[in-house]
């Protein structure tokens, strides 16, 4: 039992963690060279409440890429700008059951899937561009750091590395253009996607964020409203359908928890009204997901009572 000064929720918290250290499966990605580079044991869990307490344990302060993670937030921020109806027409909201970085889009309005994955990113960044043009980075930027409640930092390595070597999310960007769902500035569009994809966080940056979107985009630490009334609700579920890729209909299934992946090891949580969660570790499973994250989530899940459909 826990000691009576200590906090439950910290109690839980650090259990969580001995038991994810347990876990060695998985591999770093090394698609973007870079990314090979970190330290593969880096293991850390944050949790960031409705009323602005933060608990962590571990690596909760090493900073990591966003990757993916920074789809959910970049696809609220594109509602708030041009309207849910004006983004709906050029994507989805429906899991495509493939992976991350799949080439393929609705057959019917040549629409990539869903924002979660890469194609519907590039057209959310697609979005920005046309809104910001060269200013898309530093709104984005700003936006995110808010969110998390303190500037964040960039990984010019990890930019670099993708920039050179992204070929493959060029060459979505040119099919998203033949089918009129971008605009001309394919190369500046792509570049807003890797640099969103190169946001420096931690696990703590990530709790903060997913926490501000559980408090219905204002900040519980600063009190700053960051997000959208309603673009928040679109982009949690979205995140619940699509956010873990080939893994969402079983993440639904087992954890009940909105929630958004990247393949530089984060994961971020939300629970409505109550707190965000963020993990780090590097090492992915074959879909491209934190093996020890996922498994903290689940467990966090499980002692806590959070999966949307909790009966206990
Ligand atoms: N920048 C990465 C890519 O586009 C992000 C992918 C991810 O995190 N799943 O390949």
């Amino acid at each position: 039992a826990p000691p009576d000064h200590r906090d439950e929720l910290q109690f839980i918290l650090d259990d969580v963690y001995r038991r994810g250290l347990d876990q060695r499966d998985g591999a770093l990605a090394d698609y973007i060279p870079e990314l090979a580079r970190v330290e593969p044991e880096s293991f850390g869990i944050a949790i960031a409440t409705a009323k602005g307490k933060v608990y962590a344990v571990g690596d909760a302060e090493v900073a990591f890429t966003i990757q993916s993670v920074s789809k959910a937030f970049g696809y609220c921020l594109a509602i708030e700008q041009i309207g849910r109806a004006q983004v709906l027409q050029r994507v989805g909201v429906e899991p495509s059951g493939d992976a991350f970085n799949a080439i393929e889009f609705d057959p019917h309005t040549r629409r990539p899937y869903n924002p979660m994955v890469n194609a519907g990113a590039i057209t959310v960044a697609g979005i920005l561009h046309d809104r910001f043009g060269d200013g898309a980075f530093d709104f984005m930027m700003d936006r995110f750091s808010r969110a998390a409640g303190r500037p964040l930092g960039f990984d010019e390595k990890v930019y670099r590395s993708e920039s050179e070597t992204g070929h493959r999310n060029r060459a979505i960007a040119h099919l998203l253009l033949a089918g009129g769902i971008i605009s001309e500035a394919v190369e500046a569009i792509v570049d807003l996607y890797f640099r969103q994809c190169s946001i420096l966080v931690t696990a703590v940056d990530l709790a903060r964020m997913g926490a501000t979107l559980a408090n219905m985009g204002e900040n519980p630490m600063t009190g700053d409203q960051v997000f959208e009334l309603q673009a928040v609700r679109d982009t949690q579920a979205v995140m619940f359908s699509c956010g873990m890729y080939d893994y969402s209909g079983n993440w639904i299934y087992d954890i009940g928890i909105p929630a958004k992946s990247g393949v530089g090891g984060g994961i971020v949580g939300v629970v409505n009204r109550q707190l965000g969660i963020g993990t780090y570790s590097p090492r992915l499973d074959r879909k491209g997901n934190s093996v020890r994250g996922v498994a903290a989530v689940a467990a966090l899940s499980d002692e806590l009572g959070l999966h949307a459909f909790d009966c206990t």
